[in-house]
């Protein structure tokens, strides 16, 4: 039986302190950067570095000073994050993404940067290997993530247009205008996501987008806007891609989403009637499932049915499992 068992949000299981981030200065987290115990993970254009034995990459300050002072950006340098404590050990992230990539002669994949780094680690996708990896690790690299796609995309002033500069270890940029000075923090964007259950709670409603892969159906999912309640995003995305009136729903848990950074809000919901009208700019397809026939999804089109379930690291998974066990 391929559906049993709920998955575990792994981007859901963060062990690090974030304390430092609070209370200490820019300067001094740079410095636990620097010390003996800081360990460092490594990014490069969205990809963490992994050892060939599938293990997420961590180097010492004495590899970081090394590596920062590869061809750096001219205003900026590579953009160095702290993340927090574990233990005694200050983690941090270096964002190499300034550095040119290298096209694979055979494939033409970008390979990333040629680094010559310990444990003959690549940049890889951490989509597909995240469920691989320790969770605690995973989220703090996740955390580090978000950060750096924040970052990336804000090197100017949103109020005025000047530089900014990063600040608190990656809590918030600064306007470099004196006349401006504006802080600005990375931001969190909340989707809801919720499995739909019809009025029976029997079956339960997923959908599939023309860029998933084939023969996979998950649980519908939207941006919550301004001015509005999850509660209320939940039954206007229903509404909206699938033409359901949602009657109830309730909270399950979250899991945040580091492409780019992304906060998604679980809930299972329940509709007053089944009738679809399935808005085809949003969904390919959308379907009422029968638990018999979510048992029998698989990890690939080659299950019973042909369908395939959410991926391994996807709270639609742990929605879609835990409702079908009714343990959620
Ligand atoms: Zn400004």
């Amino acid at each position: 039986m391929p559906a049993s068992g709920v998955s575990p949000l792994v981007y859901s299981q963060a062990r690090h302190d974030r304390v430092t981030t609070g209370t200490l200065d820019q300067e001094a987290l740079e410095a636990l950067g620097r010390s003996s115990l800081a360990r460092w993970f490594l990014l490069w254009r969205g990809r963490p570095a992994i050892t060939e034995e599938g293990t997420i990459l961590e180097v010492n300050a004495e590899i970081i000073g090394r590596l920062s002072g590869l061809d750096p950006r001219p205003d900026t340098g590579h953009p160095a994050f702290h993340l927090g404590l574990d233990g005694e050990a200050p983690l941090h992230l270096l964002d190499l993404s300034a550095l040119p990539g290298r096209p694979d002669a055979e494939t033409g994949k970008d390979l990333g940067p040629d680094l010559d780094l310990p444990g003959a680690s690549t940049f890889q996708d951490l989509r597909g290997i995240a469920y691989t990896l320790e969770p605690a690790r995973v989220a703090a690299l996740a955390h580090g993530m978000a950060l750096a796609a924040w970052h990336g995309a804000h090197p100017f002033c949103a109020r005025c247009g000047s530089r900014t500069r990063l600040d608190k270890g990656g809590r918030m940029r600064v306007c470099l205008s004196a006349d401006c000075g504006t802080q600005h923090f990375p931001r969190v964007d909340p989707v809801v996501i919720m499995l739909i259950e019809d009025p029976t709670g029997e079956r339960c409603l997923l959908g599939r987008q023309a860029r998933f892969a084939p023969g996979m159906y998950s649980a519908l999912a939207g941006f919550a806007e301004p001015g509005e309640t999850l509660e209320a995003a939940v039954a206007r995305e229903a509404k909206e891609e699938a033409g359901v009136d949602v009657v109830s729903c309730r909270y399950v848990a979250s899991q945040p989403w580091p492409w780019p950074t992304n906060l998604m809000v679980g809930f299972i919901a329940r509709t007053g009637g089944t009738a679809l009208t399935i808005d085809r700019e949003e969904l390919e397809d959308a379907r009422w499932f029968t638990r018999a026939e979510v048992a029998a999804m698989g990890n690939s089109t080659d299950g019973e049915n042909g369908f395939r379930l959410p991926g391994k690291d996807a709270i639609a998974r742990h929605l879609l499992l835990g409702w079908l066990d009714r343990t959620l």
